[in-house]
């Protein structure tokens, strides 16, 4: 088979990448390893930056944001100390999040890339890829192996797929923070007006609103805990104390739907282009889940990427091809930068070594009083 375009993937970066090079009319191909109701059911993300707001309003892709979607301006943070909340949408720049569920994102997003006359198989793994003749080759569920040829190939594929295998490996770098998450989705009603964090001394908790019935939660657990050692009673007993229900309020309680265990780690891959190939999303770099914005860097990569393709490909121009590892780098670093900021923020660094809870304490306290902490927090929360 042959095509323009080979994407790898169909979360956020393939979905984004594959709408807007069909909306410039580009022949492109998606392979996916999953089924469509895999893809369409793996929730993950819920909270949009202003910019990837802006991408999906602006190529014909938010209609479901805008229409389902709720927007949040303000965050809470509760401690030994009290709570406090910031309305970030009145500080750094102004800006406020969209809270749109990933996988009601994924779905629009896969009808939008069919509608446009895309291409799309499920059901497919890639197992192979030459980066330099911008090849594949795959096995189908059903046992059948073939090859795709590609005048250029996108690895949309996650942090584990095959394509940034294809980057020699003294390209990446990576940190291991040494926490887990318990990620946990309850069909209950949110509890809190905002986004919650709880520090705590058992470790951190936190509250977002997915939509009107369904809430996620985290609640720090020891690094090498499993997800079915928690019940949902002891995950909302749990939740109690660390959210200090008895100051605050009790929780909107419902059942779990989804308890998986996050570790909390980073990479990057310091080479985004490796021949043919343009790596976007989590294959560029994985970021902890602790500022919520790896799905904000897939988009905002997958719209460099969009433009540098079409230069290429309609006007023999490859300078945005080029560019495009320059061009995304220092934001993905930024990203990454305040994700490391946030996780200090939210965690005794140490366990329960007292110099790591009393520089927690205190960064804590800096953003409570301190206006020039509340914008720096404000401008990275939202922007990237
Ligand atoms: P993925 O979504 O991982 O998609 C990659 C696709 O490639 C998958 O469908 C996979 O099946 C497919 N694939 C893999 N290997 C192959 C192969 N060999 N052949 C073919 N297909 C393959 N981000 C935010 O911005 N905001 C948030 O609020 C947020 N919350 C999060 C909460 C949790 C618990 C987690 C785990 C993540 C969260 N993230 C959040 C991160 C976000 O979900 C990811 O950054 C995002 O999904 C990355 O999109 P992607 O398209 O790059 O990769």
């Amino acid at each position: 088979d042959r095509t323009s375009v080979l994407i790898a993937g169909a979360g956020p970066a393939g979905l984004v990448l594959g709408n807007l090079l069909r909306a410039a009319g580009i022949e492109t191909l998606i392979l996916e390893r999953g089924t469509r109701e895999q893809v369409q059911a793996r929730a993950r993300a819920g909270f949009l930056g202003a910019n990837s707001a802006r991408v999906l309003t602006e190529y014909g892709l938010g209609a479901g944001m805008l229409r389902d979607g709720s927007t949040h301006g303000t965050c809470a943070f509760r401690d030994e100390d009290g709570e406090f909340t910031l309305r970030y949408d009145r500080l750094g720049r102004g800006e406020q999040h969209t809270v749109y569920p990933q996988q009601r994102l994924v779905s629009d997003l896969v009808a939008e890339y069919l509608a446009r006359g895309g291409e799309l198989r499920f059901g497919v793994t890639i197992t192979d890829v030459d980066a330099d003749t911008a090849s594949v080759r795959y096995r189908e569920d059903q046992g059948r192996t073939g090859q795709v040829d590609a005048r250029f190939l996108a690895g949309c594929d996650g942090s584990n797929g095959v394509t940034r295998q294809a980057v020699p490996a003294p390209a990446r770098c990576a940190r291991d923070h040494g926490i887990s998450w318990l990620a946990v989705l309850a069909e209950a009603p949110p509890s809190m007006p905002a986004v919650t964090y709880a520090l705590h001394e058992r470790g951190f908790a936190g509250h977002m609103a997915r939509s009107p019935q369904v809430t996620r939660y985290y609640l720090q657990v020891p690094p090498g805990d499993e997800a079915k050692s928690w019940s949902d009673e002891r995950i909302w007993t749990e939740l109690a104390v660390r959210m200090r229900t008895g100051e605050f309020g009790a929780l909107r309680q419902g059942p779990v739907t989804e308890r998986r265990i996050v570790r909390l780690r980073s990479d990057v891959v310091d080479t985004l282009r490796h021949g043919r190939l343009f790596l976007v999303g989590d294959a560029a770099s994985l970021i902890s889940p602790s500022a919520a914005k790896g799905a904000n860097l897939a988009i905002m990569a997958a719209e460099v990427l969009a433009a540098a393709l079409v230069d290429a490909l309609k006007r023999d121009d490859e300078r945005g091809l080029a560019a495009y590892s320059r061009t995304c780098l220092p934001r993905i670093w930024r990203a990454q930068e305040f994700s490391h900021w946030m996780i200090g923020l939210l965690h005794d660094q140490g366990g329960a070594e007292p110099f790591g809870s009393a520089l927690r304490r205190t960064r804590l306290g800096n953003l409570r009083e301190s206006r020039a902490h509340q914008d720096f927090f404000a401008e990275n929360y939202v922007g990237i």
